[in-house]
């Protein structure tokens, strides 16, 4: 979804704005007042079709409905760069991870490679799969090769706690 779609087609949901807007009160998206350090600090500014200060003034605005359904939520790289860089509390990160749980909970569209990173997660613990190395003059070495311990994957009780944390609010 375009930018130009989001704002044309949009109409806002307040109901659904004041339980977000309740939700995340500690996050004070309110307290906007469009300094642009979040955006001007980005790491995934080129990605994200909306920019982090426009992400809050939508939820401020209650055009929910469209965040949740657009892939410029499943884009930002989570470094927290706007939240150590916004003068007030109002985080784009944390809005941004709110309206993604919102997202699951609505079951709207969850981009794939997430879904295959949560279930490699409770399968062997790793966001990433097991990589090999290749060294300067071109060879690949395993972990083994390189003289590293194996790794160690989740027992039963991890699968549990993980599915647990993940089905909780
Ligand atoms: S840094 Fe904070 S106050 Fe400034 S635009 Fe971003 S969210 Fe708003
Ligand atoms: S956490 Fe997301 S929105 Fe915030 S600066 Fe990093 S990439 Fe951008």
């Amino acid at each position: 979804m375009s930018l130009i779609d989001l704002m044309t087609m949009g109409k806002p949901n307040l109901e659904l704005r004041k339980k977000i807007l309740a939700r995340i009160s500690e996050y004070a998206p309110q307290d906007c007042f469009k300094c642009l350090r979040c955006t001007s600090g980005c790491t995934a500014l080129k990605l994200l079709e909306l920019k982090p200060h426009e992400i809050v003034s939508l939820v401020k605005f209650g055009f929910i409905d469209e965040l949740i359904t657009s892939d410029i939520i499943w884009t930002c790289a989570t470094c927290l760069k706007c939240k150590e860089r916004c003068p007030q509390r109002a985080t784009p990160y944390d809005v941004i991870m709110m309206l993604r749980n919102l997202a699951v909970e609505q079951e709207a569209k969850v981009p794939e490679a997430h879904l295959k990173t949560v279930s490699q997660i409770l399968e062997t613990g790793l966001a990433q799969t097991e990589q090999k190395v290749i060294t300067k003059d071109g060879k690949s070495l395993s972990r083994e090769e390189l003289g590293l311990p194996s790794i160690k994957y989740p027992s039963d009780m991890f699968k549990t706690v993980f599915l647990k944390a993940e089905t909780e609010e």
